[in-house]
């Protein structure tokens, strides 16, 4: 991942192939995300840290868990562009073509798989604007789902991301178009909850 990586960040490829999640998520919508957008994030992010050779070292879980001892023109760019790339990078590996049940954390959390999925829905429903509804570990070990805007990461506040639903409008729009509740219904269908669980143990800081 690219969280324990640190500059220049170089765009990891898609884990499975750009039509492997249809008819959930169509190629189109796929390509573009990652190879434009997520892309994109790269670039800026390699772009902002450039003229600051001190912090090349740095992680981007550090960069972004870090933010305020950043000089205060490099916070903003690490905010934006590194939180679009740790976002990305996370929401394309929590999605997988393989079928897979709800691991058991999430039923005795939340009630059960509906109410985890209500939850959820409404999250990313009421979040106005461009942002991310998070499945995140707070620092006393309980999941949360709440709500971020724009590109904003978990780490930033003190908490452990899990899994980013992204409800940017470029996430859904070339296929779903303006049906944003259709689009996180079929996202549910391709959650990858093994490496959800896998991160749940090894919390990689
Ligand atoms: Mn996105």
């Amino acid at each position: 991942m690219l969280s324990t990586k640190h500059y220049p960040f170089v765009l990891p490829d898609l884990p499975y192939s750009y039509n492997a999640l249809e008819p959930y998520l169509d190629e189109e919508t796929l390509y573009f995300h990652h190879d434009k957008h997520f892309k994109n994030y790269i670039d800026q992010l390699n772009m902002a840290l450039k003229p600051y050779p001190e912090y090349h070292t740095w992680t981007l879980n550090q960069l972004l868990s870090r933010l305020s001892e950043l000089p205060k023109e490099l916070q903003t760019e690490v905010r934006r562009q590194g939180g679009g790339v740790y976002n990305h990078d996370l929401y394309f590996a929590t999605l997988s073509p393989k079928k897979q049940r709800i691991p058991s954390f999430i039923r005795e959390v939340f009630g059960s798989e509906e109410m985890w999925k209500e939850q959820m829905k409404t999250t990313g429903m009421r979040l106005f604007g461009s942002g991310f509804a998070w499945l995140v570990i707070d620092a006393k070990g309980m999941l949360q789902i709440i709500s971020l805007p724009n590109r904003d990461n978990p780490l930033s506040i003190g908490l452990y991301p899990l899994l980013p639903l992204d409800v940017w409008e470029h996430a859904y729009y070339l296929q779903y178009q303006n049906l944003r509740n259709d689009y996180i219904e079929q996202w549910f269908s391709i959650i990858n909850w093994d490496f959800i669980t896998s991160r749940l143990t090894k919390q990689e800081l």
